[in-house]
C-alpha cells in the first residue's frame, strides 16, 4: 500500500518541478492529456484567479467537468456570473451543495454556526459537497496562487491532495494578482462585480466583507477569527474535522 502511494507523490513532485517554468496553458494541456476524462476545474466564481483559469481551459478543452460549492450563502453577483460564465462558454457548471439545508444545519448546529465555529460550518457546507465532486475524478484544477497569502506560499504546480485523494494541479501557483487581471482585460475574461465595490476576495455573505484599499485582500474573509481558508486548500492536505453528520429530518 505504501508503494502504491509514495511512488505516485515522487512523480509529481518531479512533475511539478519540470513545469515550475511553465505557462499556465502548458500546464492545463498536460494535465488535459494526463488525467481528462477525470479531469475536474474547481471555479468559485467569487475570485479573479478561477475565472482565468476557466477561460484559459476553455479554450483548450471544453470538456472538462466545471464545478463550484453552493453553500446555499453565495451572493447574487456570484449567481450571476455563473450564468454569465456558463453561456459565455458554453459549459454546464456542476454545483454542489451540502447535504443539510441552512435549516437543517441550524437544528443540527444551532442558529449562525458560521459566527461560532467557522471551520465546522466550511466542513459542512463546503469541505464535504467537494469531496462529493471530486469522487471518481483522477485530477482537479485549482487557481490558488503563491502571493494570495502565507499559507499558500509553497504551492507546487502539481501535488497530491491526501485531504480529497486525487492529484492537484495549480496552473497558477507562480502568477500574481496582476497578471491575473492583466489576463483579464486582455482577454476581456468576465468577473464578479463585487470586486469593483472593495470585494478582493469573495466566499459566502456572512463572511466577506469588503476592504480598504492596500489591506491584505483575504482580510475581509472569517473577520474576527483566526482562520484564513475554508478548508479546501489546506497545505498539509488536512483541516479541521469535520462534523459528525447529525441525524435531521427534513
Ligand atoms: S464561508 Fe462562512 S458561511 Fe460559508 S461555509 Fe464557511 S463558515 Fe459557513
Amino acid at each position: 500500500m505504501l508503494e502504491t502511494i509514495v511512488a505516485p507523490q515522487e512523480a509529481l513532485a518531479a512533475a511539478s518541478r519540470e513545469l515550475e517554468g511553465a505557462s499556465p496553458q502548458q500546464v492545463l494541456r498536460w494535465a488535459a492529456a494526463a488525467y481528462q476524462p477525470g479531469l475536474a476545474l474547481a471555479c468559485s466564481f467569487g475570485g479573479p484567479s478561477g475565472m482565468v483559469l476557466l477561460d484559459m481551459m476553455m479554450r483548450i478543452d471544453r470538456s472538462v467537468e466545471v464545478f463550484y460549492i453552493d453553500t446555499d450563502f453565495l451572493f447574487p453577483e456570484t449567481y450571476r456570473l455563473r450564468d454569465i460564465a456558463a453561456a459565455r462558454y458554453g459549459f454546464e457548471p456542476a454545483g454542489y451543495m451540502s447535504l443539510l439545508t441552512p435549516a437543517q444545519q441550524a437544528a443540527a448546529y444551532g442558529d449562525a454556526l458560521w459566527a461560532r465555529d467557522p471551520d465546522a460550518c466550511c466542513a459542512l457546507r463546503k469541505v464535504e459537497p467537494n469531496r462529493r465532486a471530486l469522487a471518481g475524478k483522477r485530477a482537479w484544477l485549482s487557481g490558488i496562487r503563491r502571493d494570495q497569502s502565507k499559507s499558500r506560499a509553497e504551492t507546487p504546480i502539481v501535488q497530491w491532495d491526501g485531504k480529497f485523494g486525487l492529484v492537484k494541479v495549480n496552473p497558477l501557483a507562480t502568477w500574481t494578482e496582476s497578471q491575473v487581471w492583466q489576463y483579464i482585460l486582455d482577454n476581456e475574461v468576465p468577473y464578479n462585480e463585487l470586486h469593483d465595490q472593495g470585494y478582493p476576495s469573495i466566499g459566502c455573505t456572512h463572511c466577506t466583507r469588503p476592504v480598504a484599499a492596500g489591506d491584505d485582500p483575504r482580510s475581509g474573509r472569517w473577520q474576527g477569527f483566526d482562520k484564513t481558508e475554508c478548508g479546501l486548500h489546506a497545505p498539509d492536505g488536512h483541516d479541521a474535522p469535520e462534523p459528525a453528520r447529525a441525524a435531521v429530518g427534513d
